[in-house]
């Protein structure tokens, strides 16, 4: 974004300190005081530890062009604009910027494949239009905001992932962002900790819609009976003349996948609206099969053609450590899914690796899934007494939740090929030593168990 110092208080509401730095230009805005580029406009948020109005000398002296100011801070150390609250202010900043330039807004939400359908929607747009999306996981009260002003004026649409971990935290973000196209990926069990019940993040899910522009489309996952029925409770808020779509697995579906086959590393699928010869999905996985209806159905909504998607389909760069296929020293196959975990996305990433073939044999690493609630020991015995030795070979279990796998896997695995570990090292030492390059090991857990590590060891390992 680039504008002047006036501009930049009206679009936020807020007073010029002194009204003769009305023209200076600002380019860029930036909120970590690490990453001050020349003649950005420095935003100081209050954080746990640190309240960014500290370094906004530094800031400025590093080349900044003027500050946003919160009004109880004292005196700005250079040209700033005075506001109430400089989260407020940054977000009415990336509004006012939508309004101005038009761009229009494709919010994507769900408990899982939020940034891979962001992804998938982005290639597949990208064939048409300038199209900007969000950066890594920038998906919350504050990336949204810095990925909108980020974007460049001429862009067509901005593809934002949202993302939330209660309620009335997507409402925010719709109100900010105004969605002309809605996606709902699924709902899952992610954040049943803080809201209780999988209707109730439903719910929260759903908050998507109350900033949706009249007329606007809405596309859900109709194999997901919750989402319908929040969608027809009376105190669900929707915009005038909103139409709706599904994808699903289901065949009541507006769009689902017929003939799907899984390849080495991609695979192939027949959408019910497109028909034709099947799409090559460079990715592995029934859940993305999913991902990828989400994303054909908002691509033929702008108007792609399916030339163009087949084509895009060929483009899709992903974010990493989402099902990465990587291949080791020794040759051994890694399915590394160490970005996150919770139980949907747990036993899509077990249904990849019962799908891989022609290997000696199936490894699963699982780790704990965190923020699950009072029935999270239910959850993580439930993963584990559902694995069949079709699926697995060897088990290692990693963590106090990820023992309670451990003890349901021994339901149909047999015991000598549990491993329980709450040590990594250990665990890590002991997979090493029965790794043979010919084995698969999907490697998965929440992001705090930081299994990229093992994931590290085991592609080092020779
Ligand atoms: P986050 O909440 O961390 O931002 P996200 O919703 O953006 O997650 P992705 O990063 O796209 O989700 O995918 C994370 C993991 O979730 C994947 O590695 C995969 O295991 C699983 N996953 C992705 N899509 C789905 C889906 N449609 N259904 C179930 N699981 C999925
Ligand atoms: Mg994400």
């Amino acid at each position: 974004m680039t504008r002047n110092l006036g501009e930049i208080a009206a679009m936020c509401g807020g007073q010029l300190k002194s009204a003769g730095d009305s023209d200076i230009q600002l380019q860029g805005v930036v909120t970590d005081s690490r990453h001050i580029t020349k003649g950005c406009l420095f935003v100081p948020l209050a954080g746990e530890r640190f309240d960014g109005h500290h370094f906004a000398g530094d800031c400025l002296a590093a080349g900044a062009g003027a500050t946003l100011w919160e009004k109880t801070k004292g005196t700005p150390p250079g040209p700033a604009v005075i506001v109430d609250d400089t989260l407020v202010a940054l977000q009415m900043l990336a509004k006012s910027y939508l309004g101005q330039t038009g761009i229009k807004v494709v919010g994507i939400t769900g408990s899982n494949g939020k940034t891979t359908t962001k992804d998938l929607v982005y290639a597949l747009l990208s064939t048409t239009y300038k199209v900007h999306k969000t950066q890594g996981n920038f998906n919350n009260h504050i990336g949204l905001p810095l990925t909108i002003l980020s974007m460049p004026e001429d862009t067509d649409i901005a593809v934002l992932e949202m993302g939330m971990s209660g309620r009335y935290e997507i409402e925010l973000l719709s109100k900010l962002a105004e969605p002309e196209t809605a996606v709902i990926t699924n709902i899952g069990e992610s954040h049943l900790l803080q809201l209780g019940s999988r209707k109730e993040i439903a719910r929260a899910k759903l908050e998507i819609l109350t900033g949706m522009k009249p007329g606007g489309l809405f596309i859900y996952n109709g194999d997901e009976p919750l989402i319908r029925q929040v969608l027809g409770e009376s105190e669900t808020k929707k915009p005038d003349k909103m139409k709706t779509t599904t994808f699903g697995m289901e065949s009541d579906n507006d769009e689902y996948p017929s003939g799907i086959m899984f390849l080495a590393s991609s695979t192939l699928f027949t959408s019910h609206v497109g028909g034709g010869e099947p799409l090559e999905l460079p990715l592995l996985g029934e859940h993305n099969v999913l991902n990828a209806l989400a994303a054909l159905t908002v691509a033929r909504h702008y108007g792609v053609s399916e030339a163009s998607i087949r084509e895009g389909l060929g483009h899709v760069e992903l974010t990493g450590m989402r099902i990465e296929l990587i291949t080791g020293n020794n040759g051994v196959t890694i399915l590394n899914d160490a970005y996150n975990a919770s139980p949907t996305s747990m036993r899509a990433a077990i249904g990849v690796l019962e799908k891989m073939k022609g290997y000696r044999r199936k490894i699963a690493v699982l780790g704990d899934m965190l923020e699950l609630g009072t029935s999270e020991e239910a959850y993580h015995r439930e993963i584990g007494a559902s694995l069949m030795p079709s699926q697995v070979d060897e088990l290692f279990a990693y963590g106090e939740l990820a023992a309670h796998i451990a003890d349901g896997a021994a339901e149909h695995l047999e015991p000598a090929t549990i491993h329980a570990y709450t040590n990594k090292v250990e665990l890590i030492r002991h997979l090493i030593s029965i790794l043979h390059p010919k084995d698969i090991v999907l490697i998965k857990a929440s992001r705090g168990m930081k299994l990229e590590e093992v994931v590290d060891a085991v592609k080092q390992s020779s």
